[in-house]
């Protein structure tokens, strides 16, 4: 995964989607397009964690479900995207002075994917980029089963794959890694069959628009290299 900070400038405003599995390796592929586009990229996964940590009774239920390894209401991520997307994105009418965003875990089911829709339409944008990543049963369980994630910046490692250099400790910030708390093996199950329900609608739903399949089993540096080639030819599309 090379080339890391080269922006590209005129990429036009696009949402992204990244769909896939728990462990498909969307957060590290989504952070590296970030950087690589200059946009920012929205992990709907980071946001509901970070707000479950809220001492509210909202934040107190928000916890039960994260830990269970079920989706959260449709309506309050929806919400929640909404602002963001609202904030971040050049409404319709404007100069694409800011370039899209990635979502990283949205849609997951199809009501989130319609509510994306009218999001979009209301804000004269076209339909998103959508960037599947496809991996096994059994490389998800055992990159899940392995991962760490930094408890203060979010950095994510792997016992197998990617270790940190600072053995227990991240190697950007020093704090302490931790395992998710659904990252334990019978949620980790519980979590990869609701994804497995969700995703054939979706699917289904994206397959006749801009829709790529990619196949997650290889090499992350692969996985980047293959996701950047369909990124800048979308962007010559959009530019001719
Ligand atoms: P992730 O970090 O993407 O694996 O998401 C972790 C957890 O956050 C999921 O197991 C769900 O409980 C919740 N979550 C993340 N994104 C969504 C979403 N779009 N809709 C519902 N729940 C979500």
């Amino acid at each position: 995964m090379s080339g890391k900070g080269r922006h590209y400038e005129s990429f036009a405003s696009r949402v992204i989607l990244f769909l896939g599995a728990p462990g498909s390796g969307k957060g590290t592929q989504s952070a590296w397009l970030s950087g690589q586009l200059g946009i920012d990229s929205l992990s709907t996964g980071d946001m509901l964690r970070a707000e479950s940590q809220q001492q509210t009774r909202a934040g107190f239920k928000l916890r039960e479900v994260l830990a269970s390894g079920a989706l959260v209401d449709d309506k309050l991520v929806c919400q929640a995207v909404s602002a963001r997307l609202h904030r971040d994105l050049p409404r319709s009418g404007l100069s694409a002075a800011k370039r899209g965003i990635i979502l990283d875990g949205f849609p997951r089911t199809i009501a989130q994917a319609e509510c994306l829709d009218e999001i979009l339409a209301e804000m004269g944008m076209p339909g998103p980029l959508v960037l599947h990543l496809d991996v096994s049963r059994q490389a998800l369980l055992s990159r899940l089963t392995a991962r760490r994630q930094c408890a203060s910046c979010g950095a994510i490692y792997n016992l197998l794959s990617r270790p940190s250099a600072q053995g227990s400790n991240c190697e950007l910030d020093g704090q302490p890694l931790q395992q998710r708390d659904d990252d334990s093996e019978a949620v980790i199950r519980r979590r990869l069959t609701a994804f497995d329900l969700s995703c054939a609608p979706l699917i289904e739903y994206y397959g006749h628009s801009d829709y790529h399949r990619i196949d997650g089993d290889r090499d992350p540096s692969l996985i980047s290299a293959e996701l950047l080639a369909i990124v800048t030819l979308e962007k010559a599309r959009a530019a001719a």
